[in-house]
């Protein structure tokens, strides 16, 4: 049934650094999907998980950590990470494999319970998972030199910007009327700068815990 390593196909237009598709291999997505879902596993694609929430298609999870490689320098790791919408904990497991430390937020507690149990074998001993509201970000361990979030709402919410670290980068989805854009934001002394890049689908980011 495992079939790694998980084909990669969406348009990708460069080879994908070999750092996110070495992570990308070491964990297992098929712990990550309700029992119904493994045979998928290991197609690109994204997955229902239950709540009305998806596991990422791992191009996207892969593509994401890689436009936060691109803002760090040669040999450097991703230094300290907070991910928004843990979900089912996949993306949060790839992340821990190549920062520092990790943290991810989930607003719902029944996912945000599922995750830790289904992280607890991997014992990724640097990642922190958190029940809350992840548009207030997690001031207690900001600032963050990269934060990305897997829910996209019609603005990137004040508190990531003032999390995020001078030389960092966050990445997330962004609403624009009938569209949705993969958009990264660089901080830099003199202040923030936003790119766009493909359109995404992510589930929308809520307000307030469940
Ligand atoms: N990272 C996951 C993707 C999960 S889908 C993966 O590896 O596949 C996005 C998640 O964001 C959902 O579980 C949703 O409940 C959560 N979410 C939406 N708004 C949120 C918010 N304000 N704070 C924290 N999590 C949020």
């Amino acid at each position: 049934m495992l079939k790694l390593p998980i084909y990669l196909d969406n348009n990708a237009t460069t080879p994908m650094d070999p750092r996110v598709l070495e992570a990308i291999r070491q964990v297992p997505r098929h712990a990550f999907v309700p029992a119904w879902q493994e045979p998928y596993a290991y197609d690109d694609r994204p997955l229902s998980i239950g709540h009305g929430q998806t596991i990422s298609q791992p191009w996207i999870v892969a593509r994401m950590i890689e436009l936060l490689f691109e803002r760090r320098t040669s040999g450097q790791g991703l230094g300290r990470v907070l991910e928004i919408g843990t979900g089912c904990g996949y993306q949060a497991a790839v992340l821990a494999c190549v920062a520092r430390t990790v943290i991810s937020i989930e607003r719902l507690r029944p996912l945000f319970d599922s995750a830790r149990d289904k992280l607890a074998p991997l014992r990724l001993t640097n990642l922190r998972l958190v029940h809350g509201d992840g548009r207030v970000g997690h001031a207690p361990n900001a600032p963050y030199d990269a934060i990305v979030s897997a829910a996209g709402g019609d603005e990137i919410p004040d508190a990531w910007l003032q999390q995020l670290a001078v030389g960092g980068r966050l990445v997330a989805p962004l609403q624009d009327g009938a569209s949705q854009w993969l958009v990264t934001v660089d901080r830099e002394e003199s202040g923030w700068s936003r790119q766009r890049h493909g359109a995404v689908r992510f589930v929308p980011l809520r307000s307030g815990i469940a």
